[in-house]
C-alpha cells in the first residue's frame, strides 16, 4: 500500500485487488480521470474485461487518453450498445451508471465508484443520489459471489453530505446473511473522504 494512513482511495485498491483475478469482469461506476478504471484493468490484465461509465464527455476523454498512455485501447460506447459483449479489454460507456444492469454482460467481480465532482471537471456536475443509489442497488445484485464493491464518498462539496448520507443508509440495510460491509472513515476529519466497502459472501439477493 503506498501513500499515508487516510488515502482511502488506496484502501479501496487494496480492498478490490484481494478478490480480483485476471479474467474477471471488473466495473467502474464514475470513470472520472481514469484512475480507477486503470487499476481495474491492470487487475483483470489482459484476459479479463472492465467496463467503465461516466456522463461527462471530459472525464471519457481523459480516461481515454490514461489507458492508450498506458497501453491499452479501450473501445467506446457512445449509442444504444446495451448489453455490452463478455469479452476481453476495456469499455468505456457514455452513459449514466444508474443503467448498469442494462450493459453489464455477466456478474462483476468487483465494483468500484468515486463519488463527487471530477477534479479539473465541471465542479457543478457531480454525482447525485437519485442516480448513484439505483447504481449502487444494481452493483449489489448482480455482484459475483466473492465479489466486492467499493465505493469513496466525498462530503466537502454541495450536496455531498446528502449524498453520503443516502450511501451509508443504503450499506447499513444490506442483508448481513449476504454481505459483509465494512467503513473505513477518518474519525477525527469528520469531513473527509471515507470508504465503504462491500463483499457479496453467498447467494441471491
Ligand atoms: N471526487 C473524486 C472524483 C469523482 S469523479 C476525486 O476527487 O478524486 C466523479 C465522476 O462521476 C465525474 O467524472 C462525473 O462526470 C461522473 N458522474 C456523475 N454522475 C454520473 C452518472 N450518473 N453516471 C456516471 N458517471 C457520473
Amino acid at each position: 500500500m503506498t501513500g499515508s494512513l487516510t488515502r482511502i482511495v488506496s484502501w479501496g485498491h487494496e480492498l478490490l485487488a484481494e478478490v480480483v483475478c485476471p479474467g474477471d469482469l471488473a466495473v467502474d461506476l464514475t470513470a472520472g480521470n481514469g484512475h480507477d478504471t486503470l487499476f481495474l484493468a491492470r487487475l483483470v490484465a489482459a484476459s479479463g474485461q472492465v467496463v467503465a461509465f461516466d456522463v461527462q464527455a471530459t472525464a471519457l476523454e481523459n480516461t481515454c487518453r490514461r489507458l492508450q498512455e498506458a497501453g491499452c485501447q479501450p473501445r467506446l460506447h457512445t449509442g444504444a450498445e446495451a448489453p455490452l459483449t463478455r469479452q476481453a479489454g476495456i469499455d468505456l460507456v457514455a452513459a449514466g451508471h444508474e443503467r448498469l444492469a442494462e450493459y453489464l454482460p455477466a456478474a462483476p467481480r468487483a465494483v468500484v465508484a468515486n463519488l463527487g465532482y471530477l477534479p479539473g471537471g465541471d465542479p457543478r456536475l457531480i454525482t447525485r443520489s437519485e442516480s448513484t443509489l439505483p447504481a449502487l442497488d444494481q452493483a449489489s445484485r448482480l455482484l459475483a459471489a466473492g465479489g466486492r464493491l467499493a465505493v469513496a464518498v466525498y462530503l466537502g462539496h454541495p450536496g455531498g453530505q446528502e449524498e453520503g448520507d443516502a450511501v451509508c443508509r443504503f450499506f447499513a440495510e444490506l442483508d448481513e446473511g449476504i454481505f459483509q460491509v465494512l467503513q473505513m472513515k477518518v474519525m477525527n476529519r469528520p469531513q473527509a473522504p471515507f470508504l465503504v466497502v462491500a463483499e457479496r459472501t453467498a447467494g441471491k439477493v
